[in-house]
């Protein structure tokens, strides 16, 4: 809880006294404020753009739920996800951008100037439209994983695992993304236990027979996850196997880290009606760009990648979306 009250202390000064209500018009804006809205809107500042970032629900996006952050190039020491963010705005706000809190509610994009409505009351006219607002990981909705964020729960196995080398660890789900996080886990950790609700994967042939080949991983068919338990941190779960039947009975395991692997969800919902997503809403953009089948509107970061989803990947594709959003407006002059 302290990394989000570190992120919602930080300074966004520009938009204090702006009316609500009226329409505003600028050239640039950029919805979401993880590495892709950021990086997006250093480039388009630098370019003269005045983009105007509205930071979402989570300022700094997902990377302010993870502590340590060792693998994004340029910190040979490790930062941490809130520390990054706070520096990313700083370097977006020292070029012009002006970044706002604020949560789009809707859109209309049938025609430019484009409207977005922020908070539901504040309309704004863009020439260009960069949506960056990033995915949402699936949790399962226990409180303990609120009580141990952070602590021993995690959705990313890539950003976390590191720090549960050689030691017990689960994963819950049995898609591919369990698989992947599972498998990323068992190069690292003593043990992997995959907490599957079912007696089937749901994921492809090929991560099926890679799992259940690899030794420290042990399948646990048919549990569900009741709870977790720990002084302070995660020291194991409860579990209930053959739940709603008459074999149904209570497991526990001991383990140091807990990781979800059910999902995650793009945040593209506002868009859907003028933006093509795929059958479950990441945002297709034309290959090798931002470009989204509507002309002007630009799409970043996690909401348009469903294979990657590090913060690296997603700053790159923010790049992108500035680069193609001036060449865009160059165009139209
Ligand atoms: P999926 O929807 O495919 O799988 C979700 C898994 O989580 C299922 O096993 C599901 O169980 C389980 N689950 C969902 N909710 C709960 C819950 N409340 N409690 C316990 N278990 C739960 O999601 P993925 O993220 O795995 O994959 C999404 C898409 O992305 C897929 O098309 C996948 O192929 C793709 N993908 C591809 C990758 C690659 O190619 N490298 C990597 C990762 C994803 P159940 O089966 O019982 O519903």
């Amino acid at each position: 809880m302290a990394l989000f009250e570190k992120m919602e202390n930080l300074e966004t000064p520009q938009n204090e006294n702006k009316d609500m209500g009226e329409v505003e018009k600028v050239k640039v804006l950029i919805i979401g404020s993880g590495p892709a809205g950021y990086t997006a809107a250093i480039y388009a500042s630098r370019a003269n753009l005045s983009p105007v970032m509205y930071e979402g629900l989570q300022p700094g996006g997902q990377l302010t739920t993870t502590t340590e952050v060792e693998n994004f190039p340029g910190y040979p020491k490790g930062t941490t996800g809130p520390e990054m963010m706070e520096e990313l705005k700083a370097q977006a706000v020292r070029f012009g951008t002006d970044v706002r809190f604020g949560m789009a509610t809707s859109a209309d994009l049938s025609q430019r100037p484009f409207k977005v409505t922020v908070d539901g009351n504040k309309v704004i006219e863009t020439e260009t439209l960069i949506i960056a607002t990033g995915a949402t990981a699936k949790y399962l909705g226990l409180p303990d994983e609120t009580k141990y964020a952070g602590s021993g729960v995690s959705a990313c196995a890539t950003c976390d695992g590191f720090f549960y080398r050689g030691k017990d660890v689960a994963v819950v789900g049995g898609g591919d993304t369990a698989l992947e996080e599972a498998m990323y886990l068992a190069g690292l950790c003593k043990k992997v236990y995959l907490i599957v609700r079912r007696d089937v994967f749901r994921a492809s042939k090929v991560m099926q027979e890679r799992a259940i080949n690899t030794p420290n991983i042990e399948i646990l068919w048919k549990h569900q996850t009741k709870g977790l338990f720990g002084d302070g941190v995660v020291e194991g779960a409860t579990l209930v196997k053959n739940m709603g039947t008459p074999e149904e009975e209570e497991v526990k395991i001991a383990i140091d880290g807990f990781f979800l692997g059910i999902g995650h969800k793009p945040n593209s919902d506002i868009f859907a009606d003028y933006i093509d997503t795929n059958d479950v809403g990441y945002i297709q953009t034309v290959p090798g760009t931002s470009k989204t089948n509507v002309p002007g509107v630009f799409a970043c970061g996690d909401v348009q990648d469903d294979q990657y989803r590090q913060a690296v990947t997603a700053a790159g594709s923010g790049c992108m979306a500035a680069i193609d959003a001036e060449r865009f407006l160059a165009e139209q002059e």
